[in-house]
């Protein structure tokens, strides 16, 4: 993968740069959460201050390959202005004559946002004709969009092949170098915690790190398909069926390795006002959903978690949103800051646990792409980093 430092100079010339601005907005175009923005500042100041002339293509949201107001990348660009302390002009399309007129026109140090790539039927289909469109805005090309890498489009893929010279972005390259090193060269006991709501969106990392790992740890409703692969009585829990049979065959694989809760707390529904019940054992009656994992599970997993020479967490323990079954997961949560070694946490609602505890600055790497960070833990090449080589 080529990085900034192997660019040639990049004074004068367009860099195209695939950024992540696929950020919340409220109903009133406000950015409710510039965590994306602010992490592809490093990128953009890095070209600016050697006088490149940057260009910035992003999605937002799915507006289907139409133009919709809803989702003009304007909000993003007042934002990025902001923050850069310096203006940011949109264009009002993707592609075509005007838009390179404005790029031609840029002086050295000067960025233009494109509007949102997906207004373009050609984004997600990788159509050449829109990817030759985004080349002749640029004499480089720079990836920093590690969440959307997973996905070969036109912006991600299709136009790094046309471009004179490319690179990965410093997020990408983190991104990249930290989740590769985990797999590796880790610092032993390498422990994976895997939660959240479905085996069969993570079964593949489950698979990968029980061969590399030392311990992986299972928590969330992924736990009943496992359980009832065990014979267990699971209550109302959420219990994916496709998921049993992979957590058969994890259980099979994983001997020793994999752990599975030994207490939940329950609740009678999913809310947070709900009758509770702590459950010592993994039986759930009729009419109690499993909920969270219990103060056994929490300070078993927590001993393991602190003992770690490098963490990967993907998936939260249970309901964290909802205040009466956010202990396992903040307990973990915790644990994980506390662990000396090098600790990743990867996923949107897992990241989002560690942001609501504040633990976010105690963590060595939040990954900003989920799916991305899953697809590459799995081995699969993604396609978006693939085109950087
Ligand atoms: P991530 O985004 O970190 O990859 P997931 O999307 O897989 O995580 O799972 C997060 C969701 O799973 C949360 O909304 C959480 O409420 C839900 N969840 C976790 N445990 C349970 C449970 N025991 N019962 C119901 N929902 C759960
Ligand atoms: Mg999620």
């Amino acid at each position: 993968m080529r990085t900034l430092s192997d660019l040639s100079d990049v004074a004068g010339k367009r860099v195209l740069v695939r950024v992540d601005f696929n950020v919340p907005l409220d109903g009133d175009g406000q950015v409710t959460d510039d965590t994306r923005i602010r992490a592809a500042l490093p990128t953009i100041t890095w070209l600016r201050e050697r006088g490149a002339r940057v260009i910035l293509v992003s999605h937002l949201g799915r507006p289907k390959g139409e133009v919709n107001p809803e989702f003009s990348l304007r909000p993003a660009a007042l934002r990025l202005a902001f923050l850069l302390d310096h203006p940011v002009e949109l264009a009002d399309t993707v592609v075509g004559p005007e838009v390179e007129a404005l790029a031609d026109k840029l002086a050295d140090g000067e960025v233009l946002l494109l509007e949102n790539v997906r207004f373009e039927p050609g984004e997600t289909k990788n159509d050449p004709e829109l990817a030759k469109g985004l080349a002749a805005l640029a004499d480089v090309y720079v990836n920093d969009a590690f969440g959307a890498a997973h996905r070969a489009h036109a912006s991600t893929e299709g136009v790094a092949h046309l471009v004179p010279e490319k690179a990965a972005g410093l997020l990408l390259q983190r991104e990249v170098e930290t989740l590769n090193g985990i797999l590796a060269a880790p610092a032993r006991p390498l422990v994976a915690i895997v939660g959240g709501a479905k085996v069969t969106d993570k079964i593949g990392v489950i698979d990968r790190f029980l061969e590399v790992a030392d311990a992986v740890l299972i928590g969330g409703a992924m736990c009943f398909p496992f359980f009832k692969a065990q014979g267990h009585d699971v209550g109302a829990s959420l219990c994916e069926e496709e998921g049993i049979e992979p957590a058969t065959r994890a259980l099979e694989a994983g001997g020793q390795k994999l752990k599975l809760p030994v207490d939940l707390t329950l609740g009678r529904e999913f809310s947070a006002d709900t009758e509770t019940q702590a459950l010592d054992g993994l039986d759930v009656p009729d009419g109690w959903m499993g909920l969270d994992v219990g103060p056994k599970t929490a300070a078993a997993y927590g001993d393991i978690i602190k003992g770690a020479g490098t963490v990967f967490w993907n998936g939260p323990m249970g309901a964290f949103e909802l205040e009466p079954f956010s202990a396992g997961t903040r307990e973990v949560a915790l644990a994980v800051a506390d662990c000396p070694g090098t600790t990743v946490v990867g996923g949107g609602d897992s990241v989002a646990a560690v942001v609501q505890f504040g633990l976010e600055d105690r963590v060595t790497h939040v990954s900003t792409g989920g799916g991305a960070s899953l697809e590459l833990i799995e081995g699969r090449k993604l396609p978006g980093v693939e085109a950087l080589t």
